[in-house]
């Protein structure tokens, strides 16, 4: 079967960076409802779009088309006391860019010194261009229900524990923090 649109594929990756540094590698496929749903990386729907099962492909992913660009002003400066506690670098907690913005990003405690903190709203991947070796391991047809839902159900898909649809469970490559 063809990749098209509503089409579950499973592929197995492999993610490093420009300098081939190794950033992710499945240890299970990547299992996604194809077509626009925005469960993976548009690019990476692009590369595979058409092809079927055995399928490998290595493609370059720029910043833009991935995680945005590095925002410099996205980094702040916050006395620790205004922040939880214990406060430790590599905590994360939602919070707004601007003091009266109602936009809130995940930021990232990168330092801690001298009763300060700084706090990194980027998303980790942020700046990276991205290498992703892809191997599709299987193409299925997807049921009317996953089609309805823009995601994927069973194994390795969402878990519904009732009706109520949680979102992006397989939203692997878009908004999951990595590590
Ligand atoms: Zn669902």
């Amino acid at each position: 079967m063809k990749i098209a649109k509503n089409t579950v594929v499973s592929v197995n990756y492999h993610a490093s960076d420009a300098q081939n540094n190794l950033i992710e590698q499945s240890s299970e496929p990547m299992v996604y409802l194809h077509g626009g749903y925005y469960n993976t990386l548009p690019k990476i729907e692009e590369a595979l779009d058409g092809n079927e099962t055995g399928y490998s492909t290595t493609l370059q992913v720029e910043p833009e088309d991935a995680f945005g660009e590095y925002d410099s002003e996205l980094v702040k400066i916050e006395p620790v006391e205004r922040l939880p506690q214990p406060l430790e670098v590599g905590m994360q907690f939602e919070g707004s860019p601007d003091d009266d913005g109602e936009e809130s990003v995940i930021f990232t405690v990168t330092e801690v010194a001298d009763g300060k903190a700084v706090l990194d709203g980027n998303h980790p991947l942020a700046g990276i261009a991205l290498r992703f070796e892809l191997l599709v391991t299987e193409v299925r047809a997807a049921s009317e229900e996953e089609v309805a839902h823009g995601h994927v159900h069973g194994a390795h898909g969402h878990h519904h524990h009732h009706d109520e649809d949680e979102g992006d469970a397989g939203d692997h490559f878009r908004s999951q923090p990595l590590n």
